[in-house]
């Protein structure tokens, strides 16, 4: 299995379009792993995790298809992933009837918003819900909850085939215990998780700053979910976290963990 980070950036990118932050002026200076997109992935080229307003830019980025994507499973509904205008480019007048489409996997709220702007939606589309598995070809899909709004079923996902196990968790705060509970039956062989917040806390608990990133995955380590093998990868950086690329690295190197970046391509 393998997943491309199309986007690890947070809601408004790095740099940030109106922000003159350090991070920000750095990323223009510098380039390279310090420009962040919006959070998205793709897992082994066809299950598209969220659509968020960069799609198109970091499809043609990495010459990827979306004719490719077999599904688009959405996380939450938050603008960064979720741009529901991305979705007309798939219908007439833009395409044809011959495009047969992808499954759209999205909790009740994102269902909802879909259909109220596309009422003759052609596609498939499966509502989803916290802790209820569903199959996608040969991919076992769980979502389970997130603790980040509190006014929608905002959903990290456990991936599977036949061999491997993925956990994906962008906006994830610190989860509730029944997500706890419910991720002691699993061994990971990859988790991807948000570091939103870097090294500057703020009272907002849905998401994570680098300290939490650590104790979350002390806690996974302590269950066995996450062990000696398991690749463990940062996403979701805000600019206001106040981390480059390279001070993140330095803080996370030595609890064995990867920063991610736009591209990155991590095979498990
Ligand atoms: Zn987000």
């Amino acid at each position: 299995m393998n997943i491309r980070l199309l986007g690890t950036g947070g809601a408004d990118g790095v740099p940030a379009l109106y922000s003159d932050s350090r991070v920000s002026q750095y990323a223009r200076e510098h380039g390279g792993k310090d420009i962040r997109s919006r959070t998205a992935a793709i897992v082994d080229g066809t299950l598209k995790i969220d659509l968020g307003p960069d799609t198109w830019a970091q499809m043609a980025r990495e010459r990827l298809d979306a004719r490719d994507w077999s599904a688009i499973i959405f996380t939450h509904s938050d603008a960064d992933h979720f741009s529901p205008d991305e979705l007309m480019y798939a219908l007439y007048p833009f395409n044809d009837f011959e495009f047969v489409g992808f499954i759209v996997y999205a909790n009740e709220l994102i269902c909802r918003r879909i259909l109220d702007k596309f009422p003759e939606w052609p596609f498939e589309m499966k509502m989803t819900r916290s802790f209820d598995p569903f199959t996608h070809g040969e991919y076992k899909i769980t979502p389970i909850k997130a603790h980040h709004n509190p006014h929608e079923d905002a959903q990290n996902l456990i991936i599977q085939d036949d061999e491997r196990t993925l956990l994906y968790g962008t906006d994830t705060g610190i989860w509730d215990d029944p997500t706890w509970e419910f991720l002691q039956d699993y061994k990971l062989d990859c988790l991807v998780l948000e570091c939103s917040e870097g090294f500057n806390p703020t009272p907002y608990d849905g998401h994570i700053d680098a300290n939490e990133f650590v104790e979350v995955l002390e806690r996974l380590r302590k269950m066995g979910t996450v062990h000696d093998d398991t690749q463990v990868i940062t996403t979701h950086h805000s600019h206001q976290g106040g981390g480059t690329y390279a001070e993140l690295q330095d803080f996370f190197a030595p609890h064995g963990v990867t920063v991610g970046y736009d591209g990155m391509l991590v095979d498990f």
